[in-house]
């Protein structure tokens, strides 16, 4: 009796902590049982993994809740290419599944309106017009030990300031020559509370109200208001605004509108990459990768070019939960769930990244041999393929080795390995380029009664290596990835840059790959396992029909985990 209560407890219990507020809110009826999300981008950037975390969260509790929520373009800063940023963030919310309906907003579609309350606060004699120098207001801000010192121009009558603010719209007045400012609190320990600016003047264009403006409202000023205009009930952002608070409270107390209800989670963070869109753009205008779609990049663009499905981020964001606290999820565990997925939908092919010309010599001249191959052994739905089989093959040259080490039960002269799907060969030549030493060939034997499946041999060998018919295969690039960074945290080291810590080996291309001839017809979203290989996809953007470009998604184990365990135990 007691243990069937407590499940129906932890069934019902709210899984974290913004449950239990949003919880909370529907039962004391804050909201008129409305919950109202928003996910509010800086069209400064293409969204990374992090974002995808805020992006799950706000769209996630929306449905949840029977709630709706909102995308909303925090662009209060003109710069010049946000109608770029704008379409790759649309795109990448799409792509991860979720939609915001007709709910398209943005802050400069509210600049009016918050010039509008800017006044108002004038008019209570709650904000200023200064004009200090950039050096001299953060002089007189103080420090977080320090009370700051009020200005002299905080004093003007409000007559004054309607009619300095007024002629700041108007474009009277320089870039930097004034600034508004709420009138709050000098001495206050939050800083953010010592009178904070509302509006700056720069004479510049916006991509969306064109030369309209030449005063420009802060984030500070503008976020809180926004969410208020759209009825945002749960206001969710990283634990970095949480200061901000008190101010924004302020804000929507002094204009008596409706209040929104902040709530602070910690921050998504990836061990092995950065997170920060200045970073992040550096990397692409110093070429360090090939854009911002490059598939070694943690931007969303990226993971999906590399093959990531959006199902797999939205199982981290979901597994990794709601937190207080900011903590690095450890890559390792990301890629652990794409291959858990990857390795039940996938179907497997035989490719040959680094081919070496296999001739069984006893195998009859033209005969070519149709073996029946499984798509996937943990999905018989998926079904069965020919795969012929010819006297030239390709082995992979990493599975012949003229002086094999112990255990190693792949090729060998003299050695017996099997060729999935085929017969067991036995290595009887090599044939070496007379000049260089490089072997070029081997020449091998095959014995007819071995054939997979078949059951007329008692014949057994240790290894299976993969194998493609020489005449049939397609020839592909194939580019495999590692980790972009060396080390777990690269921003993270205060005495180097974090391009020092790039891996100079983060990107290998192979070119002359050898395919099985069931790739020929195929579709950008198709991703396979190559066999003993790993994960594979198209290249969205490299890749034509006349010259097919492979990503790796990822490896078939965790070569890394290996490497860090024996650096420890060192
Ligand atoms: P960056 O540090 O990459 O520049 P940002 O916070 O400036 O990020 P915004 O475009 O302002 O980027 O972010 C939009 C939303 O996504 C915000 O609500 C922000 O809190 C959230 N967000 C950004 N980065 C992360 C992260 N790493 N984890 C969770 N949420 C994030
Ligand atoms: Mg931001």
């Amino acid at each position: 009796m007691e243990e069937k209560s407590n499940n129906l407890k932890s069934v019902s219990k709210p899984s974290n902590f913004i449950k239990e507020i949003i919880e909370e809110d529907l039962r004391t009826n804050k909201y008129n049982g409305r919950v109202h999300t928003r996910f509010p981008p800086e069209p400064n950037g293409y969204l990374h993994i992090g974002h995808a975390k805020s992006i799950c969260l706000n769209f996630g509790l929306a449905e949840e809740y029977n709630g709706l929520c909102n995308i909303r373009f925090d662009d209060t800063n003109p710069t010049k290419e946000e109608a770029e940023y704008v379409d790759s963030i649309k795109e990448d919310i799409k792509w991860l599944g979720f939609d915001w309906g007709d709910r398209e907003y943005y802050a400069s579609d509210y600049f009016e309106e918050l010039y509008e309350y800017a006044i108002k606060l004038i008019k209570k004699g709650k904000a200023y017009v200064d004009a200090l120098s950039a050096d001299e207001t953060s002089k007189y801000r103080g420090t977080p030990t320090e009370p700051g010192k009020e200005s002299p121009y905080r004093n003007r009558t409000t007559e004054e300031n309607l009619d300095l603010f007024e002629k700041m719209r108007a474009g009277e007045y320089k870039d930097g020559e004034l600034v508004l400012r709420a009138k709050i609190d000098m001495s206050s320990p939050n800083m953010n509370l010592r009178d904070p600016i509302m509006y700056r003047i720069r004479h510049e264009s916006h991509h969306r109200t064109g030369n309209k403006w030449c005063i420009y409202p802060t984030y500070d000023w503008a976020h809180g208001q926004s969410d208020s205009i759209e009825g945002i009930t749960h206001s969710i952002c990283t634990l970095e605004f949480e200061n901000h608070r008190p101010l924004y409270n302020w804000f929507i107390e002094e204009l008596e509108i409706f209040h929104s209800q902040q709530i602070e989670f910690a921050r998504f963070n990836l061990s092995y990459t950065v997170m920060s869109k200045r970073k992040l753009l550096e990397l692409v205008e110093g070429k360090y990768v090939n854009g911002w779609d490059d598939p070694r990049m943690p931007t969303l663009s990226g993971m999906r070019r590399r093959g990531y499905t959006p199902k797999s981020i939205r199982n981290i964001s979901e597994k990794k939960g709601v937190a207080k606290r900011d903590a690095v999820i450890d890559i390792a565990s990301f890629e652990h769930i794409i291959r858990e997925e990857l390795n039940k939908s996938t179907k497997r092919v035989l490719v040959v990244l680094q081919p070496l010309k296999v001739i069984i010599d006893n195998y009859p001249d033209d005969k070519i041999d149709e073996l029946d191959a499984i798509n996937n052994p943990e999905d018989p739905s998926m079904g069965k393929r020919k795969l012929p089989f010819s006297k030239i093959i390709y082995i992979d040259k990493d599975d012949f080795r003229e002086e094999p080490p112990k255990k190693f039960y792949r090729l060998a002269p003299g050695k017996e390995v099997r060729l999935r799907y085929a017969y067991i060969i036995k290595c009887e030549e090599v044939i070496k380029d007379p000049t260089t030493g490089e072997i070029i060939e081997l020449h091998c034997s095959y014995d007819k009664n071995t054939k997979s499946g078949s059951g007329s041999s008692s014949k057994k060998v240790k290894g299976t290596i993969h194998w493609v018919s020489a005449q049939h295969s397609i020839d592909a690039e194939v580019r495999l990835y590692d980790r972009l960074f060396s080390v777990t945290n690269p921003a993270g080291d205060k005495e180097n840059d974090f391009k020092d810590f790039i891996n100079p080996n983060s990107l290998q291309v192979i070119h002359n790959c050898k395919l099985e001839p069931s790739l020929k017809e195929l579709k950008t979203i198709d991703r396979f396992q190559f066999e003993r290989l790993g994960y594979f996809c198209l290249d969205s953007v490299d890749s034509k029909p006349n010259k097919l470009v492979f990503n790796r998604i990822v490896s078939l184990r965790d070569s890394w985990a290996k490497i860090e365990k024996a650096s420890k135990t060192h």
